[in-house]
């Protein structure tokens, strides 16, 4: 490739601070160093975490940066030790890394990698070093993947190689949102046949959520929202029963036990609210039941009676749906490919990376599940 070993200059939305709308800039993107590899993104979903980290996160140190943390796209270069990796083999980004070597990466029981940024670097949300600038300034890269940028460099632990046929402007929703509520519900919870579940909040994590649910046998499958819109969309993927919290004038944890005789079987809190984390622990049968964080906050504590976990229910929490991503996201691909997962159906949405702004005020009304941004051809 003409550009291997030189700086690419290219087209980026920067987040210069947060609360602001994001800039189209020209960015100088580094070459891949040791063991990186540098990525021409094709298309990259837009996530409630990039909304998160600009507009709730209580740690403003994180900018400027370049959002983007769901895309799919073509290897330019790598950087040298790189030999799994080839120019123009087809990869995602991920934002939770497998280097393979560490002790979490070894223990099957996790996929909370060690190098992954999250390690060390959580409250800003990306590792400092950075291969970006623009004006003179370093700027972050969010979540270690950056994809609303026409080029960006990623360690090799955070990049996952994918078959040559995979459509990037579908299969990039496995690099977040998809994967992760499929994960929370078939790994985390451990779903199993027969069993009643409730979902929270039906964003694109929900609906996966819901539809990881449906595969792993669920017999009842409560979809909880305040937007009642979403409902039609929730039948889809394998919803049986919808419930608005708005509609009720008691505590849908109640209601939900009501229906069920005692609480359901698992629940799953994909909002990022603390108090439905509490509703979601709450709506669980004594004696088993699980209930599992999918949401994203880190801005309030949550709270519960003991007697909740005293009871016998569980209460865990899910990071990229427990998936070790390296090595699972390119079977989530084969999946998507034999049509054991959905992908198409979770698009409501086709912009350019010039629309940016509008894919988020978007994704702030409801209307929109997942917005694909085609970065490059
Ligand atoms: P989204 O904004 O598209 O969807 C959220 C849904 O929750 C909406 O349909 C909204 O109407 C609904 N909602 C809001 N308040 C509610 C309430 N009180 N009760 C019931 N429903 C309510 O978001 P998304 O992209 O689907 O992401 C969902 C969450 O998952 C976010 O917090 C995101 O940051 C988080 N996330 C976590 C991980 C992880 O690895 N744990 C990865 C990706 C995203
Ligand atoms: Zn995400």
């Amino acid at each position: 490739m003409a550009t291997a070993g030189k700086v690419i200059k290219c087209r980026a939305a920067v987040a210069w601070e947060p609360n602001a709308p994001l800039m189209m800039e020209e960015i100088e993107v580094a070459p891949p160093q040791e063991g990186e590899i540098r990525i021409k993104v094709v298309a990259t979903g837009v996530c409630h975490t990039d909304l998160y980290h600009l507009f709730e996160g209580k740690d403003k140190r994180g900018f400027p940066t370049v959002l983007g943390h769901e895309g799919a796209g073509v290897v330019e270069s790598v950087g040298p030790g790189v030999t799994d990796f080839k120019p123009g083999d087809k990869v995602i980004p991920l934002f939770l890394s497998q280097c393979g070597e560490c002790k979490f990466c070894k223990c099957p029981k996790t996929n909370m990698c060690d190098c992954s940024w999250s390690s060390n670097y959580h409250d800003i949300m990306s590792d400092p070093t950075t291969r970006f600038t623009c004006r003179g300034q370093p700027i972050l890269q969010f979540m270690g993947t950056s994809t609303f940028s026409e080029y960006t460099v990623i360690n090799q632990i955070a990049v996952a190689k994918i078959v040559d046929d995979a459509p990037l402007d579908r299969v990039c929703l496995l690099g977040c949102g998809i994967a992760t509520g499929y994960g929370a519900a078939v790994n985390t919870a451990g779903v199993t046949p027969g069993s009643v579940c409730a979902v929270f909040g039906l964003g694109a994590v929900g609906l996966a959520a819901v539809m990881g649910c449906k595969n792993a046998g669920a017999s009842h499958i409560f979809a909880v929202d305040i937007n009642e819109q979403i409902f039609e969309k929730a039948k889809i993927f394998g919803a049986t029963d919808f419930l608005n919290p708005k509609a009720y004038n008691k505590p849908i944890s109640e209601v939900l036990s009501e229906m069920t005789s005692g609480g359901v079987d698992f629940s799953l809190e994909c909002v990022g609210n603390t108090e439905v984390m509490r509703t979601a622990l709450e709506s669980c049968i004594k004696g088993w039941g699980v209930s599992v964080l999918v949401g994203w906050t880190d801005v309030k504590d949550f709270s519960a009676k003991p007697i909740q976990l005293i009871s016998g229910k569980t209460w865990k929490g899910s990071l990229f749906g427990g998936f070790k991503s390296k090595d699972s996201v390119p079977n989530l691909v084969c999946d998507y490919m034999t049509g054991k997962i959905k992908l198409d159906e979770f698009i409501t949405h086709k912009m350019s990376l010039e629309q940016v702004n509008d894919a988020i005020n978007l994704m702030k009304t409801g209307d929109c599940i997942r917005c694909i941004l085609n970065i490059s051809k």
